[in-house]
């Protein structure tokens, strides 16, 4: 007697390379559950990925829904990773779904990225895009990225580690830009970028194609493929590495610490031990205060990029932000910092800079 999980996969059974057992032992991160997102976490689901990791901070809104075929009208307001990890549980059963209701570089850590068979970016912003393709880089990480565009789309390849990134594509000015909209796509004409679910059921589709193919050890075409709807086209785009790009520098190895998310920085300070340093890749908010009148902030809280006034008088409180774990309340969480599970610190020393691998689970 075949079971039903058998019989749920036995069409894939001659299809040439097909390897349903090393799709079931694969973890495959996707990064944003917008349009492309929803389309790739349900066809990863379907072929028999084994774990799929959902990372987006989001919340559903009814604009969301001509292209989200995971999502429905009540879940509006929802979070995206939630109402995904739902549908996907009751599309296919087989699958497990872990969804981090966070932004990238807060949702997964580095030694998590590394140990992933592979990463999707569904993003929507050059900004995020960066940011995974530094974390991957840091990581040496394979990732595919999607993005769509008007009546076209883009899958660029960043599967060798030798080959070239998507830093290699950009200049200075785009690599220091960190203003971007991280989500929803409204760019600066103040309108929604146009979206379709023709469209970005296509590019979803293709990027779980080359997932699945990668995942089993099968040929992918290298490079950027451009998709042009207007031509029926698919372009292969030859794209070289620049050897200037700054993100080619991976951690060349990381010490376990027994510390996670739910320790406090105190104890993170303590486990390094003295006269080593650990630093965040990203700024972390500190407590507003007043230059002028001396206010403290009795919250921990992130202040918009327009200054707000002071409560006590009128001069503008800035935003103060900083890498060093040191300067941070020594009480505070590393959660709260949005420093993720299995994360890897720099950390300065007394001769240089080596690294740590928050080894501790748990929440
Ligand atoms: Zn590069
Ligand atoms: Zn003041």
């Amino acid at each position: 007697m075949s079971s039903p999980l058998d019989d749920r996969f036995s069409r894939h059974a001659s299809l040439p390379g097909w390897n349903q057992e090393r799709l079931r032992q694969a973890t495959v991160v996707i990064m944003g559950l917008g349009a492309l997102g929803n389309t790739v976490a349900q066809c990863l689901a379907l072929a028999g990925i084994g774990k799929l990791v959902l990372c987006d901070p989001d919340r559903i809104e009814a604009s969301n829904l001509s292209r989200t075929p995971l999502f429905r009208e009540r879940d509006i307001g929802r979070l995206k990773v939630e109402a995904a990890a739902r549908a996907l549980a009751d599309l296919a059963p087989s699958v497990t779904v872990d969804p981090r209701p966070h932004r990238l570089e807060a949702g997964v850590g580095l030694a998590e990225l590394r140990d992933a068979a592979l990463t999707l970016g569904c993003l929507d912003s050059r900004a995020a895009r960066l940011e995974l393709a530094g974390r991957c880089g840091l990581v040496r990480a394979p990732w595919i990225d999607g993005a769509t565009g008007s009546w076209s789309g883009e899958l660029r390849l960043y599967l060798d580690p030798q080959g070239p990134c998507y830093g290699c594509g950009q200049t200075d000015e785009a690599r220091a830009a960190s203003d971007d909209p991280r989500s929803c796509g409204v760019p600066a004409t103040g309108l929604p970028a146009g979206a379709t679910a023709p469209l970005s059921a296509t590019i979803g589709a293709h990027m779980a194609l080359l997932a699945v193919r990668f995942v089993m050890g099968l040929s992918v075409p290298a490079g950027l493929l451009v998709f042009d709807a207007l031509q029926g086209e698919l372009a292969r785009v030859h794209q070289p590495r620049d050897p200037t790009c700054p993100y080619h520098q991976p951690i060349p190895g990381a010490v376990p610490v027994p510390i996670g998310p739910q320790h406090r920085v105190r104890e993170l300070l303590v486990a390094l031990g003295p006269d080593r340093a650990p630093l965040a890749w990203n700024p972390i908010q500190l407590r507003a205060v007043c230059r002028r009148c001396g206010w403290n902030d009795p919250k921990s809280r992130a202040l918009p990029a327009t200054a707000v006034p002071c409560p006590r008088c009128p001069a503008p409180l800035r935003a103060r932000t900083t890498l060093e774990f040191s300067h941070c309340t020594p009480d505070v969480r590393l959660r709260d910092l949005g420093i993720p599970a299995r994360e890897t610190l720099a950390v300065r020393t007394a001769t240089g800079i080596d690294f740590a691998e928050l080894a501790g689970y748990g929440e």
